[in-house]
């Protein structure tokens, strides 16, 4: 299915269980119509995903991913899940390389290239999450980090699926700490990933890949940031676990 722009995307990391997913999309769903003008993504917890699954059935609007995948298809990965697995109950994107993989688990953004070859051979839509951390900014390395990051995946990237990929730029220091970037902090870093992928692509192609914004977005900041230049969308992570602040930013603007 086409991903129409702005992509609002809601990453829950590790909260809601089944009967919390249940009762959440009871309430967001009657909060929010259908609008083919926009696409909403949820990332739930894979255990919360069938649940997910079953509360959104009839409301195609509402499209769903799993918040990571292994690159191996199947084998002796104890507590993995691979990308396969994921496709076949449901998910139609991944979350790849979010910071809280990287910084915590310790992921490489050479795994992160090796998720993004697993999620496009099954036929998901990885959503490749890159950002600088407090440090790397302070030292004049934001656009470097990102672009080593951006790097490490699309020099294997096929030119001709720039349709099924999806970039966050999400800065450490703004994730789940209230700091936002300004909206000319946003313009600047995507208008160089942008810039980056027209690199790798050509501008056409790189001009469909949706380029999201993440990092303490909330009903009163998202519209300033989706007003930002080569912002095509927001992925947000606590404020999108209460109904009716997330229908707010969800609200046609
Ligand atoms: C995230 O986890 O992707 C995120 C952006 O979190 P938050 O909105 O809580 O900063």
């Amino acid at each position: 299915m086409a991903i129409v722009k702005p992509v609002l995307a809601a990453n829950w990391k590790m909260n809601k269980g089944p009967a919390a997913t249940a009762e959440f999309f009871a309430d967001f769903l009657a909060r929010h119509q259908p609008a083919d003008d926009r696409t909403l993504v949820f990332f739930p917890p894979a255990l919360s995903f069938a649940a997910a699954r079953e509360a959104t059935a009839g409301r195609p609007d509402i499209r769903l991913g799993v918040q990571n995948i292994h690159w191996e298809r199947s084998g002796a990965f104890t507590g993995e899940i691979s990308a396969p697995m994921a496709a076949e109950a449901g998910a139609e994107f991944v979350l790849v390389g979010h910071s809280e993989r990287r910084h915590l688990f310790g992921e490489t953004s050479e795994e992160t290239a090796r998720k993004v070859a697993a999620a496009l051979a099954a036929g998901l839509v990885p959503v490749l999450c890159v950002g600088e951390t407090l440090d790397e900014r302070r030292a004049g390395r934001a656009e470097a980090t990102v672009r080593e990051q951006l790097d490490a995946v699309l020099g294997t990237y096929p030119a001709d699926r720039t349709d099924s990929l999806v970039i966050a730029y999400e800065p450490v220091w703004a994730i789940g700490t209230g700091e936002t970037a300004t909206p000319q902090d946003a313009a600047a870093m995507h208008a160089a990933i942008r810039a980056q992928l027209a690199e790798a692509f050509g501008a056409e192609r790189a001009a469909e890949v949706p380029v999201l914004y993440g990092g303490s977005v909330k009903p009163d900041n998202v519209a300033e940031l989706l007003a930002a230049a080569n912002v095509d969308g927001v992925l947000v992570g606590g404020a999108s676990l209460d109904p009716s602040g997330h229908a707010a930013i969800c609200a046609p603007g």
